[in-house]
């Protein structure tokens, strides 16, 4: 679409008079775009519950050209460049490689400029307008209530009472939390709190099973909230809530939203990776808010900030049940690699696993590669026929993860998939190729942090096997040891 400006106020295409249309000019090249004072004016409630801490493009608007010209005209929406400075104004990108040109039929230039980087949320390019809501803002009508019953461990209660402070100050806070240590009832109170002070609040996973396992748990603990949960093909797209859970990317269509930002698995892919997410983040917050960071392997930017002080952070290093992180054990599996393409087993890694087979323990065994994965596949079925593999593109994912919560797989090889949100109790855990430059620390945390996850059955056996020790193992080894190493001085792990 094209605009003509007249009395400093922009006039959408259809709407310019003839004697006018030679005028007819992308946003982009409009110098200066002013903002329209607030004029008394019946506007549409869908429209502002729709728009209101967003910046949509026209085509995700269901509503009329004519409808939103009038609430512009009344300085109640306001048209922003998409592009602007060889910035994209929707997702930051500013790497010029990260950009197109294309003949363009709605501004009818030939080299017509669109960003390539969020390009999966609807095309950007110099001649869409991104649309704001600059009227009046909406009150959370409805009291909340928190419906939750359940206990605190020690170390979640001091986690809760430090959300609660940050969401009441604006404070940036990280929360580093052990796998198993239950980060999600940490937030309660806080989100209460944000609630009840008429803020508005946004979840953010970079994965969408989160979204999906966190909804109804916030839903049922906050009963009369209506809980917006945003993801790819959600259908809730257009509704306003004072709470909203989302997975990254749709943080993009977000701008000064929320007072309180809660960001989970911020290391993992692909947040940590993506400097346009945080930069969504930013944008999705008020200038005065927020943003409580949740995370089990913080990146060593983050550790480097909270050494420092310049990020406040409060560690839970101990499970909810209270007994201490099994530790890794290390054994050297020889070239693994060399002997699986021979169709053998290293012999630690076979004793291991007939072990686990003898006690009727399942079990998880890690792989850096889906190839010798594969590769060792039938090699294990020889000692069970109801060994399986999984990985990321497997269709048969859900089912194979589904039938190891059951107990129907006794030994289920994975990639790195696994490494995060599933949890089968009483499982053992092998990582083969340990040393691999793939496993990074904190994916070995994660693996490890699938052992040991219920309260009666808190021990279990993790077993890095590699072919040459790395720093990278014996940090996350180091790593584990610290969490339990401060557990205990805390009083708060259970002595066995
Ligand atoms: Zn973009
Ligand atoms: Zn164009």
């Amino acid at each position: 679409m094209r605009f003509v400006i007249k009395n400093e106020r922009l006039i959408p295409e259809p709407f310019v008079p003839e004697e006018n249309r030679q005028q007819l000019k992308s946003i982009a090249r409009f110098d200066h775009l002013s903002t329209i004072p607030l004029k008394q004016f019946n506007y549409s409630p869908p429209l502002q519950e729709l728009l209101i801490g967003k910046a949509l493009l026209l085509d995700e608007i269901p509503f009329t050209l004519q409808t939103l010209y009038e609430h512009y005209l009344h300085g109640h929406l306001s048209f922003q460049k998409g592009i602007q400075e060889g910035s994209c104004m929707r997702c930051g990108n500013r790497d010029p490689h990260l950009f197109g040109d294309m003949s363009c039929s709605r501004c009818h230039e030939e080299k017509c400029r669109y960003c390539r980087c969020c390009i999966m949320m609807g095309r950007v390019s110099s001649c869409t307008p991104l649309i704001t809501w600059t009227g009046p803002t909406r009150d959370n009508q409805i009291a909340p209530f928190l419906q939750w019953n359940g206990q605190l461990s020690e170390g979640q209660k001091e986690a809760s009472k430090q959300v609660v402070t940050a969401i009441q100050n604006h404070q940036k806070l990280l929360v580093w939390a052990v796998c198993g240590a239950g980060k999600t009832e940490v937030l309660f109170a806080g989100i209460h709190e944000a609630l009840q002070t008429g803020k508005r609040i946004c979840i953010a996973s970079p994965r969408t099973d989160v979204i999906h396992e966190l909804t109804p748990r916030l839903q049922n603990a906050f009963p009369h909230i209506p809980v917006v949960s945003l993801f790819g093909g959600s259908e809730q797209k257009n509704e306003y809530s004072p709470l909203t859970l989302l997975t990254t990317h749709q943080l993009y269509r977000f701008q000064a939203a929320f007072d309180a930002v809660i960001v989970d698995e911020v290391d993992a892919f692909p947040y940590a990776y993506d400097k346009t997410l945080q930069f969504a983040v930013e944008k999705a917050r008020k200038k005065q808010s927020s943003l409580i960071l949740l995370t089990a392997t913080p990146s060593s930017k983050l550790k480097k900030q909270s050494r420092k002080g310049t990020l406040p952070t409060v560690k839970i290093p101990v499970r909810y049940h209270g007994h201490p992180l099994p530790v890794p054990n290390i054994a050297w599996a020889g070239n693994w690699q060399k002997k699986i393409s021979k169709g053998k087993l290293p012999h630690s890694i076979a004793v291991w696993s007939k072990e686990r087979l003898q006690q009727q323990k399942q079990a998880f065994i890690f792989f850096p590669h889906i190839e010798t994965m594969q590769m060792a596949l039938p090699i294990f079925q020889q000692l069970h026929p109801d060994i399986q593999s999984v990985h990321a593109e497997d269709p048969e994912r859900k089912v194979k993860v589904k039938s190891m919560r059951r107990g129907d797989i006794p030994i289920l090889l994975t990639t790195t998939i696994l490494e995060r949100g599933v949890t089968v109790p009483g499982v053992d855990v092998a990582v083969v190729g340990a040393d691999d430059l793939g496993f990074k620390e904190a994916a070995l945390v994660q693996i490890s942090g699938r052992v040991g996850r219920r309260s009666d059955l808190p021990q279990g056996n993790i077993t890095f096997f590699h072919h040459g020790k790395t720093m990278t193992m014996v940090k996350a080894v180091g790593h584990i040891r610290q969490m339990n190493k401060e557990g205990a001085k805390r009083g708060w792990l259970i002595h066995e």
